[in-house]
């Protein structure tokens, strides 16, 4: 029996294995992190490793879209890859996870009302599972796959992915240990993107930089969201920043949510994400504003000036996410405990383990214009957004900007070797990373069927 090997057993490599247990092979799912029962969201490292991978500490929004979370088009024709979001939603509905009904009238008048201000508002369909539902969904997921004979290796890391004749033949572990596979499916996510880039220069193969995202997390009262959200659960808005030409949007809206610390160990650096409980909600409603940086020369790397610019937030911050108003920012003065809970309109932040300070002091010029300018826009279509008294939490800083290059069934040069999800460049968010676990695994089942 031939034997595949999926290193991540988040949503990526999970559902890869889904799309594989249909047919006669042996399937191993590696992850360095523990049992989904068996991690803490309050330790750093259970929050981006274990079953279920970043996805399951994450807000467990869906979004069923074709070029939402990833761009399918790259890799399948648009009938095709609506053929597989469907099929994705479909598998989430077995678990009694479904999409939100939608108000088409409203969302168009939304979308209306966002072109006048110069502002694309995108309606999808979307699934909301909530964080403290989530462990419940992963658990049944992982386990009915189990149950179909897909063997788990957790708490166990992948060190390196050794090939022989331009076909692969395994994996070595951490600590020692190989595992055979004729196919290996590399699907890590962001936090072990700079992992998967090592691997992939040291066997040689090309990589290719996509923009990197980079931004902050706005904090505002949840009412000033609320129409929004009765519209959209996770409104998508896109900008064009003025001054520099470029393109800010929105993501991951969390409504009534948290803001969290995002902890890259290895890395030496903090950022910030946000989730939103179903059974538990704040006052506040928290989002991604993020804005898309290209390199060409001399640098092209988009990934290491990323992290550049996270390790000197993370400086600046001692170590601790930099918290700013909306308002101190505006007047180039650093946010202080005092300034930020002076009156009682102001907002109390989620987020406690933070330091008040200048974002500007962090953030490239560039950058900062680029959001200020990005949330004047939306707050004319959101009135209030800009107020002096929203949040600015920096860094949100999405790693998802190295790109392995590979066939359109997501095979590198190196034969029997496929990538997917976040960690690959190829996706950027739960639907797009299971939709691109699928796309490698129909690739390794395509390649055997020719074999
Ligand atoms: C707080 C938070 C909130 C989020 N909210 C949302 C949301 O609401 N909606 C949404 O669509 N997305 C959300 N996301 C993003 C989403 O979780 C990711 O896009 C998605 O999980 C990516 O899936 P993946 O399979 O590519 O990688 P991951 O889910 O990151 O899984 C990768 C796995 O690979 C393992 N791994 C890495 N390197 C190795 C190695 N060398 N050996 C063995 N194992 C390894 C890791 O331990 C990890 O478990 C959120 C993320 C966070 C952190």
């Amino acid at each position: 029996m031939r034997k595949v090997a999926i290193v991540g057993a988040g949503p990526a490599g999970l559902f890869a294995a889904h799309e594989l247990v249909k047919h006669d092979l042996e399937i191993v799912v590696i992850d360095r992190g523990k049992a989904v029962a068996e991690r803490s969201r309050s330790k750093p490292f259970d929050l981006l490793h274990g079953m279920g991978g970043s996805g399951t500490f994450s807000d467990g929004k869906i979004n069923f879209h074709t070029q939402v979370g990833g761009d399918l088009y790259q890799f399948l024709r648009a009938d095709a890859a609506w053929e597989l979001v469907n099929h994705i939603e479909a598998i989430f509905g077995e678990y009694d996870v479904h999409a939100m009904s939608t108000d088409d009238e409203r969302a168009r008048d939304l979308e209306k009302r966002a072109a006048k201000c110069g502002v694309r508002f995108l309606p999808i369909r979307q699934a909301h599972i909530g964080s403290d539902h989530l462990t419940a969904f992963i658990s049944a997921f992982s386990g009915d796959l189990a149950g179909k004979g897909v063997t788990y290796r957790l708490e166990t890391r992948v060190d390196d992915v050794v090939c022989e004749d331009g076909s692969v033949k395994g994996l070595t572990l951490a600590g020692g240990g190989f595992i055979e596979a004729d196919a290996v499916i590399l699907a890590p996510g962001r936090v072990g993107s700079d992992w998967m880039r090592r691997v992939v220069q040291g066997l040689g193969l090309p990589i290719a930089h996509n923009p990197v995202d980079i931004g902050v997390r706005v904090e505002v009262p949840a009412i000033v969201m609320e129409d929004v959200i009765a519209v959209s659960y996770d409104p998508k808005f896109y900008m064009r920043a003025p001054t520099y030409d470029d393109r800010v949007r929105t993501f991951c809206v969390s409504p009534h949510g948290m803001v969290v610390q995002e902890v890259y160990r290895e890395e030496g650096v903090v950022g910030v994400n946000g989730h939103a409980l179903r059974d538990r909600q704040s006052g506040n409603t928290n989002f991604a504003l993020l804005t898309s940086i290209n390199l060409t020369e001399p640098m092209e790397s988009t990934a290491d000036y990323g992290l550049s610019i996270a390790r000197l937030a993370t400086t600046i911050g001692g170590g601790k996410p930099i918290l700013q108003s909306m308002g101190d920012l505006r007047r180039h003065r650093r946010s202080t405990w005092g300034r930020l809970q002076k009156s009682p309109g102001d907002v109390i932040p989620t987020l406690t383990d933070v330091a008040p300070g200048d974002i500007s002091m962090a953030l490239p010029h560039r950058i900062v214009t680029d959001l200020v300018e990005g949330l004047e826009m939306l707050a004319a279509v959101i009135p209030g957004l800009d107020a002096d008294r929203t949040l600015l939490y920096a860094l949100e800083l999405k790693r998802y900007a190295t790109r392995v290059e590979t066939d359109r069934q997501l095979q590198t040069g190196i034969r029997g070797l496929y990538v997917a999800g976040d960690g690959a460049g190829v996706s950027r968010g739960i639907g797009g990373a299971a939709a691109t676990g699928k796309i490698a695994a129909r690739g390794i089942i395509a390649e055997r069927a020719t074999a």
